[in-house]
């Protein structure tokens, strides 16, 4: 998934701590091999490869990310989409030429996108790429499923205080002894950036942060994100950061991915329809650095003082920018 998987967790003993452990990485591995875009071997790319020619049964894994990437599209219009494999493609090219994507290609990329273009079939546990060339990118929802997976396994193991950590995806399960909940710091831009640094306190929830801060393309001086606006087949102009506050990390990765397309006026509008979610929005211009809450937002920051005479610290830094 392109991203280095971390664990913290406390259990009784070390031989408990490491059989968790490894079966909690063993499963990362497992649905790395099922959703990665990059395998040839991997079952999304067979998948894609019978892109145009029917119904294909898939894993329960597979068929599971897709089902909240398809509510997620549905109820953002198609911001959130993940049909849009061939426009991202052709960012990745831009990325290492430096140069705009072609229009032709971008023409025919665009052609092959569109969440109804996907369909599922719960009762066969099926589904159908409707045109050939098709091809999905689960780049904004994976890692957070994979988090989540992860927290599972280690809960098999009776191991409930533990937080996983995959790159700008964490997933918190209860907190460590003694305390309210895992502290986790949100690092927007570079940290010489100037930009605050928020702590938040976290039990049994999940945060990601999406942004261009680690992977863009500057053109003709304008930059553009690895995220792309679906309708648009453009990459979102930055520089810009959302971090999303969900129940599960499956939501908060898809929902940041989202929020980022969506902007911070719509965006927040669907973050507050969402039970349990909340948001951060940071953006900045030439003005400086701006900022907008969603309505539960405040309610997940932690109180820096009082952390600090704690012993401060903090269990992860979401870095999304340089660490
Ligand atoms: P990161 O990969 O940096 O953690 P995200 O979770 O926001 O960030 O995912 C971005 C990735 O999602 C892109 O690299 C691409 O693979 C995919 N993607 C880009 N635009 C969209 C979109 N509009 N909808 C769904 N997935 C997207
Ligand atoms: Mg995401």
């Amino acid at each position: 998934m392109g991203t280095e998987f971390r664990l913290i967790l406390y259990a009784r003993d070390a031989q408990r701590a490491e059989r968790a452990a490894a079966a909690a990485f063993a499963r990362i591995a497992q649905l790395d091999q099922i959703m990665s875009d990059y395998r040839e071997t991997s079952e999304l790319s067979a998948l894609c490869r019978r892109a145009g020619s029917g119904w294909v049964p898939v894993s329960s894994d597979l068929f599971r990310v897709l089902v909240v990437a398809q509510e997620i599209a549905q109820r953002t219009n198609g911001a959130f989409d993940v049909t849009v494999g061939p426009v991202v493609r052709l960012w990745r090219h831009a990325r290492r030429t430096g140069e705009f994507p072609d229009a032709e290609r971008l023409a025919k990329a665009r052609a092959l996108v569109g969440y109804a273009k996907l369909q599922l079939d719960a009762r066969r546990r099926a589904v159908r790429l409707i045109l050939p060339g098709m091809q999905l990118d689960l780049g904004g929802i994976a890692k957070g499923y994979a988090a989540d997976e992860a927290m599972k396994e280690l809960r098999r193991f009776g191991i409930e205080r533990a937080l996983v950590v995959a790159g700008g995806d964490i997933v918190a399960g209860a907190p460590p002894p003694k305390a309210a909940g895992w502290k986790i710091e949100v690092l927007p831009f570079k940290p010489s950036s100037g930009a605050e640094i928020r702590q938040l306190l976290l039990s049994r929830r999940a945060v990601s942060t999406s942004g261009d801060a680690e992977q863009f393309v500057e053109i003709n001086g304008v930059r553009y994100s690895h995220i792309v606006d679906p309708r648009t087949g453009i990459g979102l102009i930055g520089p810009s950061s959302v971090t999303v506050i969900a129940p599960t990390g499956t939501l908060s990765d898809a929902l940041a991915t989202a929020a980022s397309v969506l902007g911070p006026q719509q965006g927040s509008e669907l973050i507050d329809s969402v039970a349990g979610a909340a948001a951060l929005f940071l953006w900045r211009d030439h003005q400086g650095i701006h900022s907008r809450a969603s309505k539960r937002w405040s309610s997940f920051v932690g109180r820096r003082a009082i952390l600090s005479e704690r012993g401060g610290g903090s269990d992860a830094r979401k870095a999304n920018g340089e660490r």
